[in-house]
């Protein structure tokens, strides 16, 4: 039969071996903190989550919340003291950094010491909705506050005021920034951006500019009847480009869009790997003699057969469910329309392979291979990294090295087995709670 001390002390080991990785934890935060904050993760992978998830192998719900914390606690410099010292677990850690602020987290730091796990998930629980009201306040304040004022003054101007949500906001500025760039692109390719001197006296102010741009807005919206358009109208883009252009980036020829803004070649080659296809051929002046009909220039049949193959964005580390079909060999370069022939890439990792250097080609057996712009192997799965033979023992010896001494009774909670009161203990700690 067991004796208690027995277990006892495998109780005392859990929990001294615990503390230490918690120890750890804070390092690894550290270090995937100052390798997101130096971007280096962006080696084609769309965030540090992503990187990580291909990396070290986490789901990216947990990879994403490692970004969050490591992030958080930058600016929570208790937190993760307690965190590095083992006194605080990696989990209460998680919870507390979804609310703590530099300002309140003092109070939460003696709310994670003293309180349970679960004592420190229902307080923060607890906290998320006092902000959450006190957001939802703000923001209805602000609605309530939208206004434009439009009059006339004594001399016939027109004078506007007004405040506008943010988010509406931001869509004004939009429209007179594309506004302006529609009216004065060429005199500011002239003038150029900095010389100052050298602008001609005529050019209009940066405000004489922004009236001119509300003006040509106002006359826009009236000329298409006030119609903000179904979405898939806003964002479809229609590209004409010259069949050399496609095959052969260098070559002469034109790819524009319908108002004749230039497009470069490699995006072309991107938006017709899949997209809908009309060919058309022109004389020697230029005049249309031939339209052919409108062809998706990858067949539904077999669009849905790569998608069942691939499954998603074939980029290591994506794996992202939707996606468009990539000619690994492009079809203006006579590559086939075939399932060998494309491979699923979401749109962030369809353009690395046009436009970013990336490149992609399929192996005798079958298996696509990447490569980043310059020119190293991006594999599927990256090398292992090495890992000592006891691993804990490395651990422990370096945690001594650095004078840290974990015990097992180094995150043991401060609470006596006293009821908790939610509400109450927010009222005291919360310095929005309304009481
Ligand atoms: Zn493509
Ligand atoms: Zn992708």
């Amino acid at each position: 039969m067991e004796t208690l001390t027995d277990l006892d002390r495998l109780g005392d080991q859990i929990a001294e071996l615990s503390a230490h990785l918690d120890a750890a934890t804070a390092q690894l935060l550290d270090l995937i903190r100052e390798f997101d904050a130096r971007s280096g993760w962006n080696t084609g992978f769309r965030s540090c989550a992503a990187w990580l998830s291909w990396r070290i192998g986490l789901d990216l719900g947990a990879a994403r919340e490692r970004v969050r914390v490591a992030r958080a606690l930058g600016t929570l410099p208790r937190l993760a003291h307690a965190l590095a010292r083992g006194e605080l677990s990696y989990a209460k850690v998680r919870a507390l950094t979804r609310v703590a602020t530099p300002d309140t987290e003092e109070r939460l730091l003696a709310v994670g010491k003293a309180g349970t796990a679960e004592h420190v998930e229902r307080i923060v629980r607890g906290w998320r909705q006092v902000d959450r009201q006190a957001e939802a306040r703000q923001t209805a304040r602000r609605h309530a506050g939208r206004a434009l004022h439009v009059y006339q003054d004594e001399d016939g101007m027109v004078i506007i005021r007004g405040r506008l949500a943010p988010e509406v906001g931001a869509v004004v500025m939009k429209a007179l920034d594309a506004a302006r760039e529609t009216l004065y692109q060429r005199s500011r390719e002239t003038a150029g951006d900095t010389v100052i001197e050298d602008v001609p006296a005529e050019t209009p102010t940066m405000a004489q500019q922004q009236a001119d741009a509300l003006a040509l807005v106002a006359e826009t919206a009236l000329h298409h009847g006030i119609d903000p358009g179904v979405p898939g109208d806003r964002y479809q883009v229609v590209v004409h480009v010259d069949a050399p252009v496609l095959a052969d980036t260098d070559a002469p020829g034109q790819s524009i869009l319908e108002d004749g803004t230039h497009v470069p070649a490699e995006t072309c080659r991107r938006l017709a790997c899949d997209a809908s296809r009309v060919v058309m051929r022109h004389d020697a002046h230029g005049h249309v003699v031939e339209v052919g009909a409108r062809t998706r220039t990858i067949p539904p049949a077999l669009r849905r057969a790569l998608d069942h193959r691939d499954r998603g964005c074939r980029f290591p580390g994506c794996g992202l469910p939707s996606g468009q079909g990539h000619h690994v060999r492009h079809w203006a370069n006579g590559g086939p329309t075939t399932l060998s022939n494309l491979a699923l890439l979401c749109r962030r990792h369809h353009r690395a392979v046009h436009e970013e250097g990336y490149r992609v080609d399929r192996q005798p057996d079958g298996a696509l291979r990447f490569r980043r712009p310059d020119g190293e192997l991006l594999p599927a799965v990256p090398p292992p990294a090495t890992v000592p033979v006891d691993p804990v023992e490395v651990l422990r010896a370096r945690h001594d090295a650095q004078g840290l001494r974990v015990h097992a009774r180094t995150s043991m909670p401060g609470w006596l087995g006293e009821r908790l009161d939610v509400g109450w203990a927010i009222d005291v700690l919360h310095p929005l709670a309304a009481g």
